[in-house]
């Protein structure tokens, strides 16, 4: 999944499921945005924020590195989940974490439809996240994403075409930071 709007999912979601309260006067009661890449521990956040003249703003924030690799619904969870504490604390006005308010309108969604389940958990499972490094192959310049740095690890492909299936230090992988060699992510 790309990077997609995410205020239109927004108006989908609280025209559904919150009678339109997180909107007013036709303007969303909380800004919502997508993350930079650093946000790597959470899928998603609601943040307050009261200004010098007592004013005060909210804001969901997506998580960019968590929910970019994952399917929409995940997404959709994410946000639904946020917009449920936005509810609580915008309309409800009341002050809790996932506490009664916030499990009873989750369980209410939850039964309402079957694209996507909200859970109190924030985070997804840890086998989804970018790997660390990139291991290129000197040779065919394949590149396979690890975890952690495997020493001595080559090339099985070169090792089976060139040196009959036993291992070689000519097709010894090189690694690399996932950031560096594709930035592009980050
Ligand atoms: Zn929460
Ligand atoms: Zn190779």
């Amino acid at each position: 999944m790309s990077l997609i709007p995410v205020l239109p999912l927004y108006l989908q979601l609280n025209r559904e499921y919150f009678q339109n309260s997180l909107l007013e006067k036709g303007v969303p009661r909380v800004s919502v945005r997508w993350s930079d890449g650093r946000m790597r521990t959470t899928a998603g956040m609601y943040k307050t924020k009261t200004n010098f003249f007592g004013v005060k703003t909210s804001e969901i924030i997506l998580s960019k590195p968590v929910l970019e690799f994952l399917p929409k619904k995940a997404l959709m969870s994410t946000l639904c989940h946020e917009m449920i504490h936005a509810w609580v604390d915008l309309v409800l006005k009341v002050d809790e974490s996932h506490g009664s308010n916030f499990q009873k309108r989750m369980a209410e969604i939850n039964s309402f439809q079957s694209d996507f389940q909200v859970t109190v958990r924030h985070s997804f499972p840890l086998t989804k996240k970018i790997p660390k490094w990139v291991a290129t192959c000197p040779s065919c310049k394949r590149r396979f994403p690890y975890r952690r740095i495997v020493k001595g690890a080559a090339c099985r492909n070169c090792c089976n075409d060139f040196f009959g299936g036993r291992w070689d230090k000519k097709c010894l992988l090189i690694y690399k930071p996932f950031s560096s060699v594709c930035s592009n992510y980050f």
